[in-house]
């Protein structure tokens, strides 16, 4: 067994698309095991392609929008298949000779991992890799992540690593690493107390401009569209405390200001989890904000929910609506009906956030949806006082509606996850033209 501790690279790739931005995203789950390596003796790189504050990068302000903000952008071809899509393609992140720079600046790694998120980005995740492979063609290169998990197969044939894993990996990482470095492990960590993780290592990034939190995983319902149930199969809560005791964590030591919930079901179980939570925050005295860029389960919202969530120092909240054709929701799903949406609407009125606080999602795109059912649910939407924000559907393989969005694609979504990008609408036959989009976009917008 090997004694000296590895060095292990770990990367967050680019994103190859006709449009991105930060919005609230970072590489959760490669930045807790970083952090679970680290803690097990592992030296640890980290390059996130996506670095909005990269040495080389123009300076920006760290704490404007919130945190939120632009990726650098470099436009490239389309990918074969969606030439005729009327929008400029770009990679976007860092440009590679930065990234090659980055990766002869660490020290020689022994293992290399890199994560992939939306299914329709593996271009840039294959990209990485290529680099990576160039720069070191013999260290073994581990890809994990939702792209990894949602299409093994087709990851295995195109991402370029030697080995896909699929699921969690915080319980399998430890032996991995043992594996393929030949250091010898002492186990100090249980992968099912989320309580004892290791903070995720937001630290080795340039700035921390704001920090993810998942106090919970997994999710009770069970949506049509969503892959939530696929990717965490088991559900399970941190404690209020730990999950105070992290935000004190980063607010103290690193100045932090916002924090963003990465929670499926934030809500859910609220007098053992949200609550409590919510009333150490103001007990605490912290200036902090929150948002919640996942949407919340509009059937939790109390009033009393929604007065400690303003207390507490929530600016962005996001509404799980997805629709409102009542009649017609439980082909997708069985979030929430008319009264709900309204009583909870008011309900976060009458506690004092601002109407441009609150945004209810909905869902544009879906098969077989027509032009008229999306803007009916924006006009529900406006009427009830708060702004509607379309959320454009991403087929996802493993989910209820695949076979539909499969069957009414005008591409081969099974043999090319490219085709699912959201932004091309793949299950309108006829797809909506720009026109269309910037019309939704407008109605939207208007008061
Ligand atoms: S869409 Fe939301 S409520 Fe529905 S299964 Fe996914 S995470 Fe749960």
């Amino acid at each position: 067994m090997k004694q000296t501790s590895p060095n292990i690279l770990l990367v967050n790739p680019w994103i190859h698309d006709f449009a991105a931005y930060d919005v609230w995203a970072k590489p959760l789950g490669l930045l807790y095991i970083a952090s679970i390596l680290r803690h097990h003796g592992f030296n640890i790189s980290y390059i996130d392609c996506l670095n909005r504050f990269h040495p080389l990068a123009p300076v920006t302000d760290p704490g404007a929008r919130h945190g939120r903000g632009p990726y650098i952008k470099t436009e490239i071809p389309k990918p074969k298949g969606l030439e005729d899509v009327p929008r400029a393609y770009s990679r976007y992140g860092i440009p590679p000779e930065w990234f090659l720079d980055d990766l002869a600046a660490i020290p020689r790694p022994d293992l290399i991992i890199v994560t992939s998120l939306m299914t329709y980005w593996y271009p840039g995740v294959s990209e990485t890799i290529k680099l990576i492979k160039e720069k070191y063609p013999d260290v073994l290169v581990l890809l994990g992540g939702i792209y990894a998990t949602l299409c093994r197969e087709h990851a295995q044939q195109n991402s370029g690593a030697d080995r896909v894993i699929t699921g969690p990996a915080e319980d399998i990482i430890l032996k991995l690493a043992e594996d393929h470095t030949g250091f010898a492990v002492k186990k100090n960590f249980s992968p099912d107390d989320t309580d004892k993780w290791p903070y995720p290592a937001f630290d080795l990034q340039h700035a921390i401009s704001y920090i993810p939190l998942l106090t919970s995983r997994g999710c009770p319902y069970v949506c049509a569209y969503c892959a939530s149930g696929f990717l965490n199969k088991k559900r399970d809560r941190r404690s209020p405390e730990s999950i105070i005791t992290e935000i004190k964590y980063w607010h103290k030591n690193f100045m932090v200001k916002d924090f963003a919930f990465y929670d499926d079901a934030l809500l859910v179980e609220g007098s053992q989890h949200i609550i409590p939570m919510l009333e150490e925050i103001i007990a605490s005295g912290m200036d902090i904000c929150f948002h919640t860029p996942n949407a919340l389960h509009i059937r939790e919202i109390t009033g009393k929910i929604a007065a400690l969530m303003f207390k507490a120092g929530f600016k962005t909240v996001r509404l799980g609506l997805e629709t409102a054709a009542f009649d017609k929701r439980s082909e997708i799903d069985s979030k929430v009906t008319i009264d709900e949406f309204k009583r909870a609407v008011t309900y976060l009125l009458e506690s004092g956030f601002d109407r441009k606080q609150l945004g209810a999602y909905i869902l544009a795109g879906l098969p077989g949806q027509s032009i008229e059912s999306i803007e009916k649910s924006i006009t529900i939407v406006k009427k009830s006082g708060i702004t509607p924000v379309p959320a454009y559907y991403t087929p996802i393989p493993h989910t209820a509606m695949w076979k539909k969005a499969v069957s009414s694609s005008r591409y081969n979504l099974v043999d090319d996850p490219v085709f699912t990008n959201n932004a091309i609408f793949p299950c309108q036959h006829d797809p909506f033209s720009w026109e269309t989009i910037s019309r939704l976009k407008q109605l939207c917008a208007t008061e």
